[in-house]
């Protein structure tokens, strides 16, 4: 039988179609292209932004019948059964902690296409290395090193989809940070909810130390790792990543507010200081090292002048590119409760001038690289000009230049013009 995999959402997302690839063709399934060709549609979904129901249900409804859909991933853990109520046409549900069984469940799914939900959460981590031609991506070698979350933050629905924090062991991702290493990828990216909270007791090893490792005996160009959550910082991440030129020097640090009143509301457990003090240290150590964040805008109860300590936040930071979104309520959550109290119309005003602000910051900043020589790994041919590339540079802008180089290669460029979301370079 043949089988098409949908992915919508998260680098999580993409690197668990990996896994399901891999399970699917040990079980003697064939991977194709399109729906059409395929006998298994799997729905993998993220529940993360705004109508992933929605998003689902318009996607199966365009799948030619006949066909066997499973709906997987972040919305099918969240919504379980509901979605079988609301939608004949899926018939069976598999959240994140089940992929393991998806050979099982299309047999149990069989001829008489008998609907059913897989979706309790395992207490293990399920060790799984992805072959390398189901990789989405030849030019990141994404690992993951760990799943889940125990924060709680209230606005979030991570905990409800992946379960409590759960670690790979050290041994395990050695293992396949070498393969990719030795597979060719010029770059390795960590990949977890809560990266900078990884562990393995066994081995008293914390993720500095996986860090440290992962740099001194690996032959990738870059390591780079998301997310990290500012609660979990220590200052052994500062140290590994001044011995290593190897580590990225960009951090994806989501702040999500500047108002330490309206972070504790979120139930995050760092303050604006704390936060401003965290990035001071970096700056100090590692010069050149760039952040990027998430914010919510328009949380219940964000005054004007807690907004405006999220404006003055990223001024001080000087992001090199930010997700920004109005906030709204996701079943589950704790703020689900809250009354959403802020204004549609002021909601997208202050979104409005925090994205001003970010792009003033961005093309000020990038201006200051034309000249510049800096390396840029390839990502792609560029969609629409013909002969030229897309790269992204260490840390992670986006950088346009003419060029015969291959997704995964590594060229230096010199910048000579820029804009506010990319820069754009001549290979040297
Ligand atoms: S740290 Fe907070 S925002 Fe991040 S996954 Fe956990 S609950 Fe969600």
């Amino acid at each position: 039988m043949n089988f098409f995999i949908k992915t919508f959402g998260c680098q999580m997302n993409v690197n668990d179609s990996e896994k399901i690839r891999h399970i699917l063709r040990e079980k003697g399934f064939s991977a194709v292209d399109n729906e059409a060709d395929a006998d298994i549609v799997i729905i993998n979904s993220c529940a993360v932004r705004e109508k992933p129901q929605a998003k689902i249900f318009s996607y199966a409804g365009r799948i030619p019948k006949g066909k066997i859909i499973i709906a997987a991933g972040c919305v099918a853990q969240a919504e379980k059964e509901n979605i079988l109520k609301k939608n004949p046409d899926i018939h069976y549900i598999v959240g994140t902690h089940g992929y393991h069984k998806i050979g099982s469940i299309i047999e149990e799914i069989g001829k008489e296409k008998k609907r059913g939900v897989e979706a309790g959460f395992s207490k293990q981590w399920q060790e799984l290395t992805p072959y390398v031609e189901f990789r989405e991506s030849p030019v990141s070698g994404y690992i993951s090193i760990m799943e889940g979350c125990d924060n709680f933050c209230s606005y979030c629905i991570v905990p409800f989809t992946r379960g409590r924090e759960k670690y790979r062991p050290f041994a395990d991702i050695v293992r396949e940070a070498e393969y990719l290493s030795a597979a060719g990828y010029r770059e390795i990216v960590l990949l977890g909810q809560n990266v900078n909270n990884w562990r393995d007791e066994r081995k008293n090893m914390k993720f500095s130390d996986l860090l440290d490792y992962l740099a001194g005996n690996t032959a990738v160009r870059w390591i780079r790792f998301i997310t990290s959550y500012p609660g979990y910082y220590d200052g052994e991440l500062i140290a590994v990543m001044a011995k290593h030129e190897k580590i990225a020097r960009h951090i994806h640090f989501p702040v999500q507010s500047g108002s330490t009143r309206i972070l504790k509301k979120m139930n995050r457990v760092y303050s604006r200081t704390r936060y401003l003090q965290i990035i001071k240290d970096f700056k100090k150590k590692i010069p050149a090292i760039k952040f990027s964040s998430d914010f919510i805008v328009g949380y219940p109860g964000e005054t004007e002048p807690d907004f405006r300590l999220t404006l003055s936040l990223i001024g001080k930071v000087e992001y090199t590119s930010i997700f920004s979104f109005m906030y709204s309520p996701r079943k589950f959550t704790r703020a689900y409760k809250m009354q959403d109290d802020i204004p549609l119309d002021v909601k997208k005003e202050r979104l409005h001038r925090l994205q001003d602000l970010q792009k003033t910051i961005q093309l000020r900043n990038n201006k200051k690289l034309i000249g510049s020589e800096i390396e840029a790994l390839v990502t792609g041919p560029h969609p629409k000009k013909s002969g030229e590339v897309i790269g992204r540079t260490e840390s992670y802008q986006v950088v346009n230049f003419v060029s015969g180089a291959a997704p995964g290669e590594i060229k230096r460029v010199s910048i000579k013009n820029v804009g506010p979301y990319s820069l754009r370079g001549e290979e040297l």
